[in-house]
């Protein structure tokens, strides 16, 4: 499969069935700003939730916190995002249009004579790089003058450092500890695009673990390790997964050490999840710029210190994009093609599919009471329209794990189909016990 027409075919899937559409698509569309649908929101959902579940149910030492978007300007100031949160940029005098500086798709030295628009195709119009903000910037109260100036936040982080001794005294955590959130971003990213893996608003899934400094390194190890293995328990194919050590060039202005996690997108390896050991660089300067002391005191030895930070930063719709390019794939069955979301169960935004064979003898109407009693466990999807191979390849293509169909047999004995997706084997169980068959299967 071309990789172009790979990424065309899961833009139309999407949309198609529902998982993702454009932002203000009846008025063209807005910037790489995109909504998810009915399949979209469960699947996201489902990703966050086994996030939360593994980060802050699973771990005594971590708590999670739902800090606000607006935050004091002053935050990003101490941050250093105001300074330094900035991508260099080339316009073309030309045709207007914007470009990264390191977009590949500039030929020559941007400022140059023989620099070439990539898209009106002029030579000598392209500026040499200059510093853009991606912050959204807006104003807060009636008057829209500088004091007023507040920000989206760029990331969670922040309100997490912020929040340090609040959480730490309310849930009388010692270090080492974590604080946990899922929350909204926004970037203002220049050449944004390939469908959701850069928006300008998406959902960061980030824990910052305070440690003792010199325990950072070794904590750093743990949560790159843990990290990873949480991918591969997702069902994610392994040799796709791999790390990328950030150069001291690719460093963030915070990080003292960096890893993605990378995954081999359709369109190359792209990092999805960033390990960082920030240092105290975040709470030395929040310390500096509010006058609030940010120290941990050692219980044990009464030593003093401003703690180091290892972060894990995720984001949630480029883990969607990469749990939807995943499990992607077409196959022949029967002589027909079809396409098939592999989701792992726990992940499908649907479990099951019901479907009476035929519209008549009974069959909706049992159908229908399955549908009702499974509805109280968990999401299912009843259908009744066209036939029973064309009800399955539209639950194929939702990721649906599992079908159950109401037969004529069922009429006899209380029994139904119940047929996997990925192997499409069927197994005849008996509808009173449906919720527990499927609830076994489900927790993969
Ligand atoms: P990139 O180099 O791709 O812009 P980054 O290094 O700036 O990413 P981080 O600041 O480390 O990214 O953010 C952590 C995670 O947040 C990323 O791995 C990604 O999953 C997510 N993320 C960052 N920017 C975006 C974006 N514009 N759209 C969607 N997700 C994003």
């Amino acid at each position: 499969m071309a990789n172009s027409s790979l990424m065309d075919k899961l833009v139309s899937l999407a949309k198609r069935r529902g998982f993702v559409f454009q932002s203000s698509e009846i008025y063209g569309g807005v910037g790489s700003v995109w909504d998810f649908g009915p399949l979209g929101v469960e699947l996201k959902k489902n990703l966050k939730e086994r996030w939360w579940r593994s980060m802050v149910y699973e771990r005594e030492d971590i708590e999670g916190i739902d800090a606000a978007i607006l935050m004091h300007a002053k935050v990003w100031e101490a941050s250093g995002h105001i300074e330094g949160f900035t991508d260099p940029l080339v316009d073309c005098r030309q045709c207007k249009k914007r470009f990264r500086a390191d977009d590949e798709r500039l030929k020559g030295v941007p400022g140059e004579p023989d620099a070439q628009c990539p898209v009106c195709g002029s030579r000598g119009t392209l500026t040499a790089p200059r510093q853009f903000n991606l912050m959204f910037k807006t104003f807060m109260g009636p008057v829209e003058d500088a004091a007023a100036v507040v920000y989206l936040r760029p990331e969670t982080a922040q309100g997490i450092y912020v929040n340090f001794l609040n959480v730490m005294q309310s849930s009388r955590q010692k270090i080492p500890f974590g604080i946990a959130q899922i929350g909204k971003a926004f970037r203002n990213e220049i050449t944004p695009g390939n469908f959701i893996f850069r928006t300008r608003e998406f959902e960061q899934m980030e824990m910052q673990f305070f440690v003792k400094p010199g325990e950072d390194e070794r904590w750093f190890e743990d949560w790159k390790e843990r990290r990873m293995q949480w991918m591969k328990d997702l069902g994610i194919t392994p040799e796709k997964l791999r790390f990328h050590q950030h150069k001291p060039d690719e460093l963030a202005h915070y990080a003292k050490t960096a890893f993605d996690i990378e995954y081999e997108f359709p369109f190359g390896w792209k990092e999805f999840e960033g390990i960082h050991n920030r240092t105290n660089y975040d709470l030395s300067r929040h310390q500096e710029y509010s006058g609030k002391k940010l120290e941990y005191l050692d219980p044990v030895t009464q030593e003093r210190y401003v703690p180091y930070v290892v972060e894990t930063s995720l984001g949630a719709d480029r883990l969607a994009l990469v749990v939807l390019a995943d499990a992607y794939h077409e196959e022949e069955v029967e002589g027909e093609k079809r396409v098939v979301l592999r989701f792992q169960p726990a992940v499908a935004p649907i479990k099951a599919g019901i479907f009476p064979l035929v519209k008549k003898d009974g069959m909706p109407e049992m159908a229908r009471q399955i549908a009702a009693d499974l509805r109280a466990r968990m999401p299912v999807f009843y259908d009744d329209g066209g036939s029973i191979g064309r009800r399955y390849r539209r639950q194929d293509e939702a990721g649906t794990p599992f079908g159950i169909t109401v037969d004529g047999q069922s009429m006899d004995d209380g029994t139904v189909t119940v047929r996997d997706r990925d192997t499409l084997k069927q197994d005849r169980v008996a509808a009173n016990q449906l919720a527990s068959y499927l609830v076994e299967r489900l927790d993969r």
